[in-house]
């Protein structure tokens, strides 16, 4: 795992298929191919500090802990175990709505 320099080779959590890279292109009906979907998962824990600028103030926030990758093809994606077993990984996660994962 973890060739140095070279692309990164990612493969389908699911059906374990490699996957490429999203495709983008000039024109057309598509302007881009989405060929898997990366999604973050872990722990959570809930973190709270004092807030530096004012010490009367909590600052709460959660904390990824064990981050783990989960990767599902667009195939894979529309299966409905796959659709139940992400919803499952993604269970507990404080939602502030489906914003893109940075990274
Ligand atoms: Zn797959």
């Amino acid at each position: 795992m973890g060739v140095e320099g070279g692309p990164e080779v990612e493969s389908c959590s699911y059906c374990g298929r490699q996957v490429n890279p999203t495709l983008h292109r000039r024109s057309g009906d598509k302007a881009f191919e989405v060929d898997y979907y990366r999604l973050i998962t872990g722990q959570l824990s809930k973190m709270v500090m004092q807030d530096p600028r004012d010490e009367s103030q909590q600052i709460e926030f959660y904390k990824l802990s064990l981050p783990r990758a989960v990767i599902a093809c667009r195939d894979c994606i529309q299966k409905q175990e796959v659709e139940s077993d992400l919803e499952s990984l993604f269970s507990g996660v404080p939602g502030n709505g489906g914003e893109e994962a940075a990274g």
